[in-house]
C-alpha cells in the first residue's frame, strides 16, 4: 500500500541531471556522505542515551557497506535513530534552499562538490551521482514507530510507504547506474572507504576477512590453527588526534606517522593542536626530514572534519610556510563550501593560521631552549621551516628572531645575537656597518673563503635555494648590518677599512698596468680596475657585485629573466698594485711577455673563481704543460 506520493519540493524541473553532470569529477564522495549520515544517526542515538531520552537497547555501534555485484546496488546500513515517515518528508524531500535560481547559478560556478553538497544540505543526494534509483529503509528509535520505505528514481517524483526493516536504523540502498559501474568494484569501495572513512568515530564494516585463530592442540601438542571470517572493519575509531596528549606516549605519535605515510622517513618532532575556543580544531602536525629542497612535498596535510576526510588541500587553511609539515587538521569550523578566495577572508580560517603560526613557534622556541645541542643537529631540516616561515610570515618571524640560527664554515652555530657580537668587533666597516660575509659553496670559494679568515673574518654558509631570499631579508631586518658574498669583491672593499693603503706605483704606471691587461683579456664583460691592495692579496681577483648578482640571482629562481635577468653578466677584473707582480709585468720591456703574464695571472684569477672552463681551460692546461 502506498502511504504517500508526492513531489520532492524544488522549483526546479529535474535537480538529478545537474547533480550529475556538475559533480561528474567527484562522484566517488556519494560514499562519504552516506556513510557519514549513517554514523551521524549512530552518535545521535548514543547522545539521546546519555540525555535518557533513548527507548529500548543500544547494540553496538556499526555501520555496514554491503555491495552485491550481481543485483547492481550498494547498501549502506546503520543501527542509528532511523527515521518516521513525517521525518522523511522534512529532511529527505524538503531539499533546503533559498531558490532555485540560486542554487543553479551556484552549480554552474561551483568548482568541486563539496562547495555544493555541504552548501545545500545535499549530503544525502550525491547518491544520484551514481545510483539511477534510491531506496531508504527505515525504522525509527521513537516509541511505536512505523517501519518506512523510500524511493526514488532520479525524478522530481517519491514515493513513502511501509517498509520491511525490524531493527532500528537505517538501509540506504543505492542501483547503481551503468556508468558507474566501477563502483560495483570492490577494491574501489575499500579504496574509498580507505580514503574518506579511515578514522571514523564509529566502527565501518565493508565485508568480511579471513583471519587465523587459535584451534586447540593437535597430536604432537603443538598449537592448531582454523581459518575464520571476521568483520572487516575500515577504520580506528579513536586516532591520536582526538586523545589527550597525557594518554600518548612518542611510539604513539610515531605509529600513526608510519600509519600516514608508510614509505618515509620517521619525523623529526611534532606538534599536538588542541584547542576549543574561539573555535575548536585538533590535530597533529609533524615536521618531516627534509632531504632535498627540491623535492619538498606540499599536500602532506589531511583536513578532516569531525573525522571525516575532506581533503589534502589544505591551502589557505594552513600558513604557506607550514604546508611543508605533514599530518592530520580537523575542525568542523573551516567552511569546506565555499570559494577558495571566501576561505582566505573567514575569520575562523584566519584564527586558525594564527594559531597554528604560534604553536609552531612555540615548539621550535621550547626545542632550542631546552637542547640545543639536538636542535642544531636537526638545523639542516628545521632550517628550512624556520626560514621560510621568516620570509612568509611577520608574526611568526617575531618569534623567530630568536630561534633561528647562521652557522659558519667551521660548522659552529650562532644566534642572530650571538653572531652579530662574534662579528661586530672586526667586520665593522668605516660607515659603522657590520658586514656579513658568506660563501654559498664552500669548497668552490675556498680561496676567498681562507683569505677572508686569515684577515679575521668569519664566513657564513648560505647553500640552500631559500638562503638567497633569507639574505634579503636578514639584511632589511638587522640594523646597520650588511650581508655580501665572500666573492663579491676584493676583501679590502668588501669590509672597507679606514685605513688607507698606499700604492706601489705612479698614476701613469697604474695607467699603464690598466692598458696591458685591456688588451690581454679578450673574455666579455671584464671591467678592469687597477687597485691598491694588501701585497698579500692575490695578484688579480675576479668579482661579481653583490647586489647585481643577487638580481640575476632572483631573475634565475623566478625562473622569467625580467631586467636583470636579460643583462648580460659584468665583472670587475681587480689588478692588485701592490702585488710583486705587478711591479715585474711593468718591468718587462717585450709586449708580448707583458700581455702573457698578465693573460696568466687573469686566468689564475678565472681558475679560482671557478670560472675558467671550456676552451679558456683547455687553452690555459695546454699553455701551461708547455712551460714545465
Ligand atoms: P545533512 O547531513 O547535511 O543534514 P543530508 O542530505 O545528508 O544533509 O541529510 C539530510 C537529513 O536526513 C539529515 O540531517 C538527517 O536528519 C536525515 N538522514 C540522512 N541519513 C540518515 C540516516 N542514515 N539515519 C537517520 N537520518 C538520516
Amino acid at each position: 500500500m502506498i502511504q504517500e506520493k508526492g513531489t520532492i519540493s524544488i522549483h526546479t524541473e529535474n535537480i538529478f541531471p545537474i547533480i550529475k553532470k556538475f559533480l561528474y569529477s567527484d562522484h566517488e564522495i556519494f560514499l562519504r556522505e552516506l556513510v557519514s549520515n549513517a554514523v551521524d544517526a549512530i552518535q545521535k542515538a548514543k547522545r539521546l542515551v546519555s540525555m535518557g531520552q533513548f527507548h529500548g537497547e543500544l547494540d553496538a555501534p556499526l555501520v555496514q557497506v554491503k555491495v552485491d555485484a550481481a543485483a547492481k546496488t550498494i547498501t549502506i546500513s546503520d543501527n542509528g535513530i532511523g527515521m518516521t515517515a513525517d521525518e522523511i518528508k522534512k529532511y529527505i524531500n524538503q531539499i533546503a534552499f533559498s531558490g532555485a535560481e540560486d542554487f543553479l547559478a551556484k552549480f554552474k560556478d561551483a568548482k568541486d562538490a563539496n562547495e555544493i553538497i555541504g552548501q545545500f544540505g545535499l549530503g544525502f543526494y550525491s547518491a544520484f551521482m551514481v545510483a539511477e534509483r534510491v531506496e531508504i529503509q527505515t525504522l525509527s528509535y521513537q516509541k511505536g514507530a512505523a517501519t518506512a520505505r523510500w524511493e526514488n528514481d532520479g525524478t522530481t517524483e517519491f514515493e513513502i510507504r511501509e517498509g520491511s526493516r525490524t531493527e532500528r536504523g537505517t538501509d540506504v540502498i543505492l542501483y547503481i547506474n551503468e556508468e558507474n559501474k566501477e563502483f560495483l568494484e570492490k577494491y574501489r569501495l575499500q579504496q574509498i572507504l580507505d580514503k574518506y572513512a579511515k578514522f571514523l568515530p564509529v566502527p565501518v564494516q565493508f565485508g568480511t576477512r579471513t583471519e587465523s585463530e587459535p584451534d586447540g592442540e593437535d597430536e604432537e601438542g603443538k598449537p592448531k590453527y582454523k581459518s575464520v571470517e571476521v568483520p572487516n572493519i575500515v577504520n580506528t575509531t579513536s586516532p591520536i588526534w582526538t586523545k589527550a596528549p597525557s594518554e600518548l606516549k612518542d611510539e604513539d605519535y610515531l605509529n600513526f606517522y608510519r600509519e600516514l605515510y608508510p614509505f618515509g622517513d620517521d619525523p623529526l618532532f611534532w606538534i599536538h593542536l588542541n584547542v576549543d575556543y574561539p573555535f575548536s580544531l585538533t590535530g597533529v602536525l609533524y615536521f618531516p626530514k627534509i632531504k632535498n629542497e627540491i623535492e619538498i612535498q606540499r599536500n602532506k596535510i589531511k583536513l578532516f572534519s569531525r573525522q571525516v576526510f575532506i581533503t589534502d588541500e589544505v591551502k589557505d587553511i594552513v600558513p604557506e610556510f607550514l604546508m611543508l609539515l605533514h599530518g592530520v587538521i580537523d575542525s568542523p569550523d573551516i567552511p569546506l563550501n565555499v570559494s577558495r578566495s571566501f576561505l582566505q577572508a573567514d575569520s575562523n580560517v584566519k584564527k586558525i593560521n594564527t594559531y597554528i603560526t604560534k604553536k609552531v613557534a612555540d615548539k621550535l622556541a621550547e626545542l632550542f631552549k631546552n637542547d640545543r645541542k639536538s636542535y642544531e643537529e636537526k638545523w639542516n631540516d628545521i632550517g628550512v621551516f624556520v626560514k621560510y616561515g621568516a620570509i612568509s610570515e611577520p608574526k611568526f618571524w617575531d618569534r623567530a628572531k630568536d630561534f633561528v640560527l647562521l652557522s659558519n664554515t667551521q660548522k659552529e652555530f650562532f644566534t642572530l645575537g650571538e653572531y652579530n657580537d662574534k662579528v661586530k668587533e672586526t667586520q665593522t666597516d668605516k660607515n659603522g656597518n657590520i658586514v656579513y660575509l658568506y660563501t654559498v659553496n664552500a669548497d668552490r670559494q675556498d680561496g676567498y673563503i681562507q683569505a677572508a679568515n686569515k684577515k679575521g673574518y668569519d664566513v657564513l654558509v648560505m647553500d640552500s635555494p631559500l638562503d638567497n631570499h633569507f639574505i634579503s631579508h636578514l639584511e632589511r631586518d638587522l640594523e646597520k648590518t650588511q650581508i655580501k658574498r665572500v666573492d663579491a669583491d676584493v676583501l679590502e672593499k668588501l669590509i672597507e677599512k679606514d685605513e688607507v693603503i698606499e700604492s706601489k706605483l705612479s698614476e701613469e704606471q697604474a695607467k699603464e698596468l690598466k692598458e696591458i691587461f685591456e688588451k690581454a683579456i679578450t673574455k666579455p664583460g671584464m671591467e678592469v680596475t687597477v687597485e691598491n691592495l694588501n701585497e698579500e692579496a692575490m695578484p688579480v681577483s675576479v668579482t661579481m657585485d653583490e647586489f647585481m648578482r643577487r638580481m640575476k640571482d632572483m631573475a634565475a629562481l623566478g625562473g622569467g629573466m625580467g631586467f636583470y635577468g636579460s643583462m648580460p653578466d659584468r665583472f670587475k677584473v681587480s689588478i692588485n698594485a701592490n702585488h710583486p707582480l705587478a711591479t715585474k709585468i711593468l718591468a718587462e720591456s717585450n709586449d708580448d711577455t707583458r700581455k702573457a703574464l698578465a693573460h696568466q695571472a687573469f686566468d689564475l684569477a678565472l681558475l679560482a673563481q671557478g670560472m675558467l672552463t671550456g676552451a679558456d681551460l683547455t687553452n690555459f692546461v695546454e699553455r701551461n704543460v708547455k712551460l714545465i
